[in-house]
Parts: structure tokens; C-alpha cells; sequence
């Protein structure tokens, strides 16, 4: 065979699978009278935009500086009034954090409330005698009495460490971890609390997370005894975007558990029949945060990583998820182990220690945009759908779908993806209605259900529960 028939053949041939691909396409989905198309990005709300023109680079850069000026932010170190005086250890950190968050404050006419969860832990592993840990946030309480009872919330660690966990006096200086994801809520309610919704918005700090995630366990047990309706919960930890050279800086990582560890037995028949495992709600939430970069299309770009965390390391959106909630991690694309958990030292020409000259404050104003814009959407949407349900009463190929009316809901939409799809491949509006038949067969794909307001906002989607 000649080179040049080789090619024409290799050409023929790739148009002809083409063609095969699409009628396979078409003949798994069914033919349908609804549209297919593939999920697009969702409608700008202009006064997010302009708000998310308000993320400074310059007032996060002196927001991590400032928290490195206190020497250490050790769960362990000096909280005593004469070291908080003094501005060194995790006492004088806390009260910085809180003045920042009734400053923000105090500029938009008193609308957050700045509040501190405080609790005494151990002994334990690391926590050598009883300590007090204090966790600080803010609210941005919703403006529709009915919505306000949901909440979104971003949250950072504040406290530190280096290379000895329990050394409460040593610099530990925590500029990209995690003085970049405390940076993150200082600026997300810098901005967003220049707005309003009708959801309520928490901009949490804690601490505790090097002693083995204290505080967030702490603040995510109140919730829930308090039940509290969290939809979701982003936990920003190292993403200071360190100046390696491997470093990605259009890249942030959000990482999200499958397999829910609250799942039941019960849950769990139900996901291995059906291939649930890459559909919990935190991994609806990890979708909802790509769909948000495409829409606003800021300076980095979410890369879903489909697990829990990373080998070896854990993180504050866990302690959520063990109670129930919708929580993923954002962290840098590569992180520098030099620059994190070490004294600062330099040896053999190799510098260590966790400094703000590492961090890259573009990239940590970069991440603020996208949990703000992720913050304000959700705030700004209906409820999601309660009450999902696919109809499997008898052998069909057809789909069809129920649920309860959201309130404030003007349009609901229908999502689908091939169940090998990462993504949602497929969004339809189906106007106000609370039920939908179409020729899709649910064995081939997998649904789910979102209520849209009138002017676009979407809530996170909801995967339906079988109904026999
Ligand atoms: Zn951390």
C-alpha cells in the first residue's frame, strides 16, 4: 500500500467511525424530542462580576503577610492577653482575623456578623494538655427569611505549624499553608458582603487543623446539632500557588470524596446497583464549581481530582463530610514539601520553611474569584429540587422524573451524562414543572434535577433516588 492511499484510507476510515459514533450516539440516548445539548456555561449575574472585579491581589498579599507576622499560629502557642498585646502566636492571630471581619464589616453598614466558636480539646495525640481552640466568622445572612436558612460557606485554617507539631514557639510562618485559604475567606467576605442574597453566606476560619482538625470538627458538629442547612462548603488549604517550577498557575485542584463516608448500607447497595460512586453531593458540588469557572472564566481553572484528598494528607472539608455535608478541597496544582511543615532553615543550598516570598498572590486572588463566584451563585439560586425521584415502576425506556416545586424556582433543568462522563454532558430546561417524561433511557445515562430562578441562577443539582 502506497503512502498516499494509506493516507486517503486512514482519512475514510476515521470519517466513517465518526459517523458510526454519532448514530451509536443517538441510538444509546434514544431519539428524542427534547433538544440534546451540551452543557453550557450558565448566565453572568452582573453584580457578581463587578464584585469579583473587587479581589485584590495587594490587599491578599498583606492579609498573609500580616498572618506571618505573628511569628507562630500554633494551635499550642501563647494566647495569653500580654502575647496577643506583643502580636505574636495564635491569641493575637484570632483577634487580627475578627478585627478584619468587623472592618469589612463596619463598611457595609454592619451586615456581617462576626462571631467565635471556642472549646477546650485534650489531651490528645498532639494536644498535650486541655487547650482552648477558637474558630472566627462572619455571616452574611440572607435577605429571604425562607433562604436564609440555607447556607454556603468558605473556610481556611488559620493556625500553623513546622517540622515538630507540637512546638508551640518556634517560627511557623504558614504563608501558603494555610495563611493562603485564611486569606481566601478574609477577601471572599471583603467582596461578596458589597452584595446581597437571599441565601446566607459564612466565611469561616479555624484552627486546630494541624493537631488533627479540631476546629472544623468542632464547628461542623455545632452545625449539625444545630441543623444547620449547609448546601456546601469549600475548603481552600495551600493554595498559595507556590513558586515552584513544576507549579501550574491556571490550575487549582478541587478535590471531592465519592463513596459519602456517612453512606448507609442501604446507601450503599443502592450506589454499587447503579454506579452512584462518582455522584455524591460533594461531587455534585466539585461540577458545580467547573460550571461556575466556565461561566465567569477567571484566571484558574478548576482540574476535578475524583478522590477524598491526597495520598498521605487530609483536610477540614472531611470533617464536614462526616457529618453529612457537601464539602471539596481546593489546593495548588503542585505543592513544594520544602515549603511546608519545616522550620525555616537552609541546607546543603536548599531553602525550607513555609514563606510569603514562595506564595504567588495573583494566584491566591485568582482562587478568591472562583469560591466567590461559586459563594454568590449558590446564595443567589433556589433551593434544589427536595424529593428527586426516577420513576422505575416497570420496564420502560423511557425516563421518568419527579420532584417537589423549589420555592423561588422559575424554570427547573434536567442534567444527564453518559455514566462514564466526568461531567454533566446534557442540560435541558423543562420550564415549571415538577414532573418530565422523555426518551432517554435511564439505564444508559445518569439525571439529575436543578431549580433555576428567574434570572438564571442555577442550584446545585440533585441526583434522584429510584421509586418502585
Ligand atoms: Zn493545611
Amino acid at each position: 500500500m502506497n503512502r498516499f492511499y494509506d493516507d486517503v484510507f486512514g482519512k475514510k476510515l476515521v470519517v466513517c467511525w465518526r459517523r458510526v459514533a454519532k448514530y451509536l450516539l443517538v441510538a444509546a440516548l434514544g431519539s428524542t424530542a427534547i433538544a440534546q445539548q451540551p452543557v453550557d456555561a450558565g448566565p453572568r449575574d452582573q453584580h457578581i462580576e463587578s464584585a469579583l472585579k473587587q479581589v485584590s491581589s495587594s490587599r491578599v498579599k498583606e492579609s498573609i503577610d500580616k498572618l506571618v507576622s505573628f511569628q507562630t499560629r500554633s494551635t499550642l502557642s501563647a494566647q495569653d492577653p500580654a502575647s496577643i498585646a506583643a502580636g505574636h502566636g495564635i491569641g493575637a492571630a484570632r483577634e487580627w482575623i475578627k478585627s478584619e471581619f468587623e472592618s469589612y464589616s463596619k463598611d457595609c453598614g454592619g451586615c456581617l456578623e462576626v462571631k467565635t466558636d471556642t472549646f477546650t480539646d485534650g489531651p490528645a495525640d498532639r494536644i498535650p494538655k486541655p487547650t482552648e481552640i477558637t474558630n472566627v466568622y462572619a455571616i452574611l445572612k440572607g435577605t429571604d427569611p425562607d433562604s436564609a436558612k440555607r447556607i454556603v460557606l468558605v473556610t481556611g485554617h488559620y493556625d500553623s505549624r513546622n517540622s515538630d507539631t507540637l512546638d508551640t514557639t518556634g517560627v511557623a510562618p504558614g504563608a501558603n499553608d494555610d495563611g493562603s485559604g485564611t486569606a481566601v475567606s478574609l477577601e471572599c467576605a471583603r467582596v461578596i458582603s458589597r452584595l446581597t442574597f437571599p441565601g446566607t453566606i459564612v466565611f469561616l476560619t479555624v484552627a486546630g487543623e494541624e493537631q488533627g482538625l479540631n476546629g472544623s470538627r468542632h464547628f461542623a458538629q455545632m452545625a449539625k446539632t444545630g441543623g444547620w442547612n449547609i448546601e456546601a462548603v469549600l475548603n481552600n488549604d495551600i493554595v498559595g500557588g507556590d513558586s515552584n517550577p513544576q507549579q501550574d498557575a491556571r490550575v487549582v485542584r478541587v478535590f471531592s470524596e465519592g463513596v459519602p463516608i456517612v453512606a448507609s448500607d442501604t446507601d450503599l447497595r443502592l450506589i454499587r446497583n447503579l454506579g452512584g460512586e462518582s455522584d455524591s453531593v460533594s461531587r455534585e458540588l466539585a461540577r458545580y464549581v467547573a460550571e461556575v469557572a466556565r461561566t465567569y472564566d477567571g484566571d484558574v481553572q478548576p482540574m476535578l481530582v475524583f478522590r477524598l484528598d491526597r495520598y498521605l494528607r487530609g483536610g477540614d472539608h472531611s470533617a464536614f463530610n462526616r457529618e453529612g455535608y457537601a464539602a471539596v478541597r481546593f489546593t495548588e496544582f503542585r505543592e513544594d514539601y520544602n515549603h511546608q511543615h519545616q522550620y525555616v532553615r537552609t541546607e546543603n543550598g536548599v531553602e525550607y520553611g513555609d514563606l510569603p516570598k514562595f506564595v504567588d498572590f495573583d494566584y491566591v486572588a485568582a482562587v478568591v474569584g472562583l469560591n466567590a463566584a461559586t459563594l454568590a451563585s449558590l446564595a443567589s439560586a433556589p433551593a434544589p429540587p427536595a424529593n428527586v425521584h426516577l420513576l422505575t415502576k416497570q420496564l420502560q425506556n423511557d425516563s421518568t422524573l419527579t420532584w417537589d416545586a423549589s420555592p423561588g424556582a422559575a424554570d427547573y433543568d434536567l442534567l444527564w451524562r453518559a455514566t462514564t462522563s466526568p461531567e454533566w454532558d446534557h442540560r435541558q430546561s423543562v420550564g415549571k414543572v415538577t414532573r418530565i417524561t422523555l426518551p432517554v433511557s435511564k439505564d444508559n445515562v445518569i439525571f439529575a434535577v436543578a431549580a433555576v430562578d428567574k434570572e438564571g441562577h442555577r442550584s446545585l443539582p440533585v441526583v434522584p433516588v429510584p421509586e418502585r
